[in-house]
C-alpha cells in the first residue's frame, strides 16, 4: 500500500519533478528519456564534493523558495538534496498516477513512446532521492500500467532497496515486455554515508530475479584512488553472487568546473577496461534542474 494516501484514501506520487530530457549518465547516454524524480531518499551523502568530510550539510536555506526550480543546485553533498531535504518538502508535488501519466505522454513530442516503429523509444526512468523506497513501488507499478506502449524503464537507484515480490512478479508476468535497467550507484566512501548503510548485496540479488533486466553499477569518483574501493564492492557483489552486466565510473562534480578530474578518471577507466560515463546534461545544459 503506498504511503501517500490523502484524506479521501485516494493514492497520491510524490515527486519533484518531471521533466523531458536526454538521458545523461551510464548505459544510455543521450537517449530521449521522461525522468520522475520521487521525493525521500533513506541517504544524505553529505561527502560528496567535500574530499569525505562527512559533517551533515544543512541544507536549510534563508531564500524564500516558491517553487523547485527557483531553487539553487547544491554544489556540495548531494546534487538533488532538494529531492529529499524535509527543509524542502513543501516544494514537493502531489498528484495521481492517471494525472502523472497525463503529463508524461503529453510531454512526449509524438505523444508516444515510439515514433518510429521497432527503433528509438523514448525512455521512462525514475530517479530521486531513493525511487525504490518501499511506498514508491506501488506507484510505480500503477503508473505504468497506465502507459501502454512503454517500452524501457531505468531506476537510478541507490542499491539499497528491496523490491518486492509484487514488482517482481509485476515486470516478470504482467509487463514482461518492459525492459527494466538497474542502474545502481553504490555509495562508497566520498559520499559520505556508512559502508553498512550502503551496502546491500541482497537488494541486489532481488534485481536480478526481474528476467528481462539489466543491473549494472555506476559509481561516482573524484579519484584514482578511489577506484581499488571500488575493485572491493564489486568483488563482494560477485563473492554473494550477485549478477552484474556492466560497471560504467562517472567523475564526481556537479558542475563543469567541478569536473576537473575527467581525463584522470577517463584514463583510468582504460587501464581497468571499465565503462566511463560522462554526465552529458550538465555539460550541454550546466547545473540545472530539469535537465
Ligand atoms: S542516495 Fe542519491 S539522492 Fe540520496 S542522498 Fe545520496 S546522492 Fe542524494
Amino acid at each position: 500500500m503506498s504511503n501517500r494516501i490523502d484524506d479521501f484514501g485516494i493514492q497520491m506520487i510524490k515527486y519533484s519533478e518531471l521533466f523531458y530530457s536526454l538521458q545523461g549518465e551510464g548505459r544510455f547516454v543521450g537517449v530521449p528519456s521522461i525522468f520522475l524524480r520521487f521525493f525521500g531518499c533513506n541517504m544524505q551523502c553529505p561527502g560528496f564534493g567535500r574530499d569525505g568530510d562527512s559533517t551533515p550539510i544543512d541544507y536549510k536555506s534563508d531564500l524564500q523558495i516558491e517553487t523547485l526550480e527557483d531553487a539553487p543546485i547544491p554544489n556540495l553533498g548531494c546534487d538533488s538534496a532538494m529531492s529529499w531535504s524535509k527543509e524542502f518538502a513543501h516544494l514537493a508535488k502531489k498528484d495521481l498516477p492517471s494525472t502523472i501519466a497525463q503529463k508524461i505522454v503529453d510531454l512526449l513530442p509524438s505523444k508516444s513512446w515510439q515514433r518510429n516503429e521497432n527503433v528509438n523509444d523514448v525512455h521512462l526512468v525514475f530517479t530521486g532521492g531513493e525511487p525504490l523506497l518501499k511506498g514508491n513501488q506501488e506507484d510505480i507499478m500503477q503508473l505504468i500500467m497506465l502507459l501502454p506502449g512503454l517500452k524501457n524503464v531505468t531506476f537510478e537507484t541507490n542499491g539499497t532497496q528491496v523490491i518486492s515480490e509484487e514488482m517482481i512478479d509485476f515486470f516478470n508476468y504482467d509487463r514482461p515486455d518492459i525492459h527494466v535497467t538497474f542502474s545502481v550507484s553504490p555509495k562508497l566512501k566520498n559520499s559520505g554515508e556508512e559502508y553498512d548503510k550502503a551496502f546491500n548485496h541482497h537488494a541486489l540479488k532481488i534485481m536480478n530475479v526481474v528476467g528481462n533486466s539489466y543491473t549494472y553499477i555506476k559509481a561516482v569518483l573524484s579519484k584514482v584512488e578511489q577506484f581499488d574501493e571500488l575493485q572491493e564492492w564489486i568483488d563482494m557483489y560477485y563473492k554473494r553472487f550477485v549478477k552484474l552486466d556492466a560497471i560504467y565510473v562517472m567523475p564526481e562534480g556537479a558542475t563543469v568546473e567541478q569536473q576537473n578530474n575527467y581525463a584522470e578518471i577517463a584514463n583510468e577507466c582504460l587501464k581497468r577496461e571499465v565503462y566511463f560515463s560522462p554526465r552529458l546534461h550538465i555539460d550541454l545544459w550546466g547545473n540545472k534542474w530539469g535537465t
